[in-house]
């Protein structure tokens, strides 16, 4: 099929006005919100906008006819390449699809479109007394097909759970343009658990085109406290020591000095200038609950040393507490014309000694480095400031990455806590995984798409067929061996 008669039958489906082709509306379309370097560009060879799940349909079986690949995409603030349609083809985005289409408060449950944005679910139910807990800080833009692909988090993930914690059916395009409903939206919740299998699979075995999602009550009580140390060390302690005394936090962030210095100029959310990290302490629940908690986190704050502690007294106190972590990234522009910002997870207990391997590997490197991250859940996000028209910049940034993420893997962590595989890390996995894991992976993968047509090249390391992906995982559990222990296996 030419260009031409593609964008001739997808514009039959979507309009002509939903269609796009030329080279300068492609271009956007080219990236996501990752560091190039890290992540490569890709022009697809038309981008359609549908409306209605019957639309996707028959994009994705226009597609089929045509060969191409389909990738689907929400806002694009992906971090590991995920909406990039990295072998061209058709992108299909969601921005047309962005109804919620019912609330029910008394099964505490709203249909949506994909395409809607996650903090307008939240703002739909104002008043309600319900909201959508997965808050990405990226919420204000990004969709929640976008947050289903990647089984999003976000600070207030810690107490309720990731995306998938709050899915309850999906209706998807399967690759070859047929239509399924899963979970609550099929009516049985018995069998697979296709649901569990979708989110969190970055758009590779099929598209979400409603999404039937948990509301949350919001607690009768809300208290966010901040926490100023005088070092990293102490305020990853203070992590520790809270969650080991039992308490839960609707959400417990750690805000560094360097992120302090991009943030406190430009939001005056009131951080101590001089701080080395504050920690954000939201506790919610009942009245009594969050009064206890909240003296006994005051103690052991005290304990590990912090030198200012004080709750918000207003809710606009609240809510710029707030602002400068969720508008960090914003505002890291004023200290680095480019960031790399990395997403792995340690457990909690090592975080004192990962945050000081980080601040070894990266000052090594000659980069400065923020860290701005969910503390509660060890979800570490080195940011590494840099310049890309500098000579080698950018390949010391990936160099310090490698570093870091064999750090975290060493601390008993992973690969990534809610930002995803992508192409990013794809090469990583066997890292993580047997090359045994990684083909009943791509056998779930091959069960969706035997033709490999939904966002190829993503996820799996490159050649990811099981005898490939083994012998790559040999050559690296063969290439650590030696590099720790000088043994070289025969
Ligand atoms: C400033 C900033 C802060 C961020 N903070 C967080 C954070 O706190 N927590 C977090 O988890 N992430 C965070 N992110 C990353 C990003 O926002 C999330 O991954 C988000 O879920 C992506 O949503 P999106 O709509 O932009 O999706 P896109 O980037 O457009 O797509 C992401 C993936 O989803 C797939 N996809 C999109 N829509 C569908 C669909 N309907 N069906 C199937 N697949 C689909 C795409 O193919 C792609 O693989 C942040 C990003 C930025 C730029």
């Amino acid at each position: 099929m030419t260009t031409e008669e593609l964008v001739r039958r997808l514009a039959g489906v979507v309009g002509a006005g939903n269609v796009y082709h030329r080279p300068a509306d492609l271009m956007v379309y080219e990236y996501d919100g990752s560091v190039e370097g890290a992540v490569d560009t890709a022009r697809p060879a038309a981008v359609a906008l549908p409306k209605d799940t019957d639309e996707v349909a028959r994009v994705v079986r226009i597609a089929n006819e045509a060969g191409l690949p389909v990738t689907a995409r929400g806002a694009g603030t992906g971090l590991s390449g995920g909406a990039v349609a990295q072998r061209g083809g058709v992108i299909i985005a969601m921005s047309r699809m962005d109804r919620v289409l019912e609330i029910d408060y008394v099964d505490r449950t709203a249909l949506v479109q994909p395409g809607v944005v996650n903090l307008e679910l939240s703002e739909f139910t104002t008043g309600s007394g319900y909201f959508f807990a997965p808050d990405p800080s990226s919420q204000k833009v990004s969709t929640i097909g976008g947050n289903v692909a990647e089984n999003a988090g976000g600070p207030h993930c810690l107490k309720y759970g990731v995306t998938t914690n709050h899915i309850l059916g999906l209706e998807v395009v399967l690759p070859d343009g047929t239509v399924t409903r899963t979970g609550a939206l099929a009516r049985g919740q018995s069998g697979y658990d296709l649901t569990g299998i979708i989110v969190g699979s970055e758009g590779m075995l099929g598209i979400a085109t409603q999404i039937l999602v948990r509301l949350t009550p919001i607690a009768e009580r809300i208290q966010v406290s901040l926490a100023a140390f005088r070092s990293l060390d102490d305020a990853s302690h203070a992590v520790g020591q809270i969650i080991a005394a039992g308490i839960l936090p609707a959400a417990l962030e750690m805000v560094d000095n360097l992120t302090i210095q991009a943030v406190e100029p430009v939001y005056h959310a009131g951080y101590p200038m001089d701080a080395a990290a504050v920690l954000l302490i939201e506790l919610d629940g009942l009245v009594e609950d969050v009064e206890a908690d909240a003296a006994e986190i005051d103690a052991i704050c005290r304990r590990c040393g912090t030198y200012d502690i004080r709750a918000a007294t207003s809710l606009a106190e609240r809510e710029l507490l707030w602002k400068g972590r969720k508008m960090a990234l914003a505002a890291m522009g004023r200290l680095a014309p480019n960031y790399y910002l990395h997403d792995t997870v340690v457990p909690r207990s090592r975080l004192p000694q990962t945050l000081r391997e980080v601040e070894r590997i990266t000052r090594g490197a000659g980069l400065r480095c923020a860290q701005v991250f969910h503390a509660g859940d060890g979800n570490l996000h080195p940011l590494m400031l840099f310049d890309r028209t500098e000579p080698g910049a950018v390949e010391r940034v990936l160099s310090a990455s490698h570093d870091i993420i064999h750090a975290c893997v060493e601390a008993g962590g992973t690969l990534s806590g809610e930002h995803g595989i992508g192409t990013e890390k794809r090469n990583y996995l066997p890292f993580v995984y047997t090359g045994e894991d990684l083909a009943a992976m791509a056998g779930v993968k091959h069960a969706f798409d035997p033709r490999g047509m939904f966002n190829p090249e993503k996820v799996f390391p490159s050649g990811y067929r099981c005898g490939e992906v083994r012998a790559m995982h040999n050559q690296l559990r063969a290439q650590r061996l030696s590099q720790r222990y000088g043994i070289v296996p025969v």
